[in-house]
């Protein structure tokens, strides 16, 4: 059994050396530890000082603080403690008075000490009870905390503690003098590998990435886990700017060495934005932030992997919002629209297709490039809306033509797809919608897709256009040669069409490599029964280089550039004519 330790409190020098005497064994086995105070003040010195009593034994009249001031005082020290009050006979007032402040039972004087050993025992059972349970609620609260603040997969601090500990170290450091540093990572390919190798693989890259971070930090708790792809990371105490360049570099490394996964090997790509604690910003969410905006930067950039924040990215970022705003009222207010570019057979000369290709007008900027507000669509998600207009009003402008110019209307039209709108759960049924809206079957029908949507979604694209095959539409890999994949991993998806990408074309005539590309791309094409268009043809000596490949159609300026309805319309008409 663990000793008692009671703190006997009275002005009574008999009561040390009979408790002493009596309890001689008790002490001598380690049951019972006396300590011994002569008045109020004394005791609440000792408690202060030691906080293991169990038990205290107090008598009530004692010089400079009496033990009912002495009881009414423990709550502050430690409301687990109990007193025993010791009073004489005719006292009873008092002890009345000592019950009513918290005494947990009392003994008169003279002290039966058998009585004085059960009352020992029997507190100390009490406080020990109400230690125990104290001590379960402080643990219960203390994990409450611990999961409000922590990230319940990694075990890292969350984003509210980041935030804390940002603004904390704002009050408490210059950082003027000793500048910190907020590094925001983005686990850029997390999704895809998430729909690739589903939820329980996802979540161990993201664990095991928190690991590997831990290594290029060397204080765990300066990292977190602030969104599902996203950690940040609180640096300081740095001895040069350069700190901050090596550790960033070598969280590009860890992550990129191969993570076990399934059985496969997957490196995660990350991107990573860094903001300076000079900025002048006052609050730590402002800090988050602009981190954050810097990850854009570098994401959209295309070239690095990492930017460090400057005020011009947030002028960007203002103006972004504003683009996606106007492009809603865009959408809204028909000041979107197609233009249509013809697609030649370059055997033959004659048109096979056109193009559709979406233009924005925008009323105070002029026209925008496509690149520059598609991009912006896919990353809001206003590419479903965007793309569904471009689909439907492309499809129901060819079934116009086909009844406007039964002889000589192009056979099919092509329409640029992005990735975002082919995994949407209903994109099957809006391309029947469209279809049965328009008349058109099928099979006038052509889809362009980049080979990286492919990739990203590997088995389940199979699927996918699996199905869009069922109905007789044509799939185009757009930009081929611009991606990473290869012909033959193309073998397992129903495609119909490379579209050789332009920088490729372009360089035709003066650039052997370009030609080597080109050639071999005309050539393994034809193996797997798939047909070529190269984009971008200029010039003549192109389109005869080109046509010695046997590339089989063609579109660029040489041709057309691509041309607004009216014009188009008046392109067929001479082509009819
Ligand atoms: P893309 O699908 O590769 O489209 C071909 C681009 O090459 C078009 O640029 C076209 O105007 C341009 N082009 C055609 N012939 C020539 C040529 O001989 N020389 C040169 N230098 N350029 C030529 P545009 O219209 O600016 O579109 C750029 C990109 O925007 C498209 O590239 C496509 O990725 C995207 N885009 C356009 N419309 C849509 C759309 O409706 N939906 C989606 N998802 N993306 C679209
Ligand atoms: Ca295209
Ligand atoms: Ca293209």
């Amino acid at each position: 059994m663990a000793i008692t330790q009671i703190l006997v409190v009275d002005d009574e020098l008999e009561l040390e050396r009979l408790i002493k005497q009596r309890f001689r064994k008790k002490i001598k086995a380690q049951e019972f530890d006396f300590t011994f105070a002569y008045n109020g003040l004394e005791a609440l010195e000792i408690l202060k000082l030691d906080q293991q009593i169990d038990v205290i034994l107090t008598d009530i009249r004692m010089p400079k603080m009496n033990g009912i001031d002495l009881i009414g005082a423990l709550p502050n020290i430690d409301d687990t403690l109990k007193a025993i009050v010791m009073s004489s006979y005719g006292d009873l007032s008092n002890i009345r008075m000592a019950m009513n402040r918290g005494a947990f039972d009392f003994l008169t004087k003279p002290i039966d000490f058998q009585d004085l050993e059960a009352t020992i025992y029997k507190t100390k059972e009490f406080v020990c009870k109400i230690r125990s349970q104290k001590n379960r609620l402080k643990n219960a609260f203390e994990k409450l905390r611990y999961q409000a603040s922590h990230d319940q997969l990694t075990g890292l601090p969350n984003q509210r503690s980041m935030v804390a500990r940002i603004g904390n170290f704002f009050e408490t450091v210059n950082s003027e003098i000793f500048p910190f540093f907020i590094l925001f990572i983005h686990i850029d390919n997390f999704k895809s590998i998430k729909y690739g190798l589903g939820h329980v693989f996802s979540e161990e890259l993201l664990v095991e990435v928190a690991r590997r971070l831990e290594i290029c930090v060397p204080s765990a708790d300066r990292i977190a886990r602030i969104g599902t792809d996203e950690f940040a990371i609180l640096l300081s105490n740095l001895q040069d700017q350069q700190e901050v360049e090596v550790t960033t570099n070598q969280i590009h490394q860890v992550l990129q060495q191969p993570f076990h996964l399934n059985q496969l090997m997957v490196s995660a790509k990350a991107y990573i934005g860094i903001i300076d604690s000079t900025i002048g910003y006052c609050q730590p969410i402002d800090f988050l932030r602009a981190a954050d905006t810097a990850m854009h930067y570098a994401k959209t950039d295309g070239t690095v992997n990492t930017a460090t924040f400057t005020t011009l990215m947030q002028t960007n970022a203002t103006q972004r919002i504003e683009l996606e705003s106007d492009l809603q009222i865009a959408l809204r207010n028909e000041q979107l629209s197609l233009n249509y570019q013809p697609i030649i057979s370059i055997a033959t000369g004659q048109l096979v297709g056109v193009e559709a290709l979406v233009r924005w007008c925008h009323p105070q900027r002029g026209w925008i490039p496509p690149l520059e507000f598609v991009r912006l669509a896919e990353e809001t998600g206003l590419i479903i809306f965007l793309g569904r207009w471009v689909l439907v009003t492309a499809c129901r402008q060819l079934g116009l033509w086909q009844q406007q110019f039964p002889q000589g209307c192009p056979p099919n039209i092509s329409v640029n797809l992005s990735a975002v709108q082919l995994w949407h759960p209903d994109f099957l049924h809006l391309i029947d919608d469209t279809l049965k809206l328009s008349g058109l079957h099928g099979s006038h029908l052509h889809l362009e897709i980049t080979e990286s949507v492919l990739m990203e979604k590997g088995p389940d694209a199979i699927q996918l256009l699996e199905q869009l095959k069922e109905r007789q539409i044509q799939l185009s890999i757009d930009d081929f040669g611009t991606g990473y994949s290869s012909l033959a991993y193309l073998q397992s998806f129903s495609i119909d069409t490379l579209k050789i990408d332009r920088s490729f074309v372009g360089g035709l005539g003066q650039d052997q490599k370009k030609l080597d590309i080109v050639q071999t791309i005309v050539s393994l094409a034809h193996t797997l029964s798939l047909n070529v268009t190269a984009e971008g043809i200029e010039t003549e000596e192109q389109l005869a280089i080109l046509r010695s490949l046997s590339c089989d159609y063609g579109q660029g300026y040489f041709f057309s550039r691509p041309l607004p309805e009216a014009k188009m319309v008046d392109y067929l008409a001479a082509v009819n004519a």
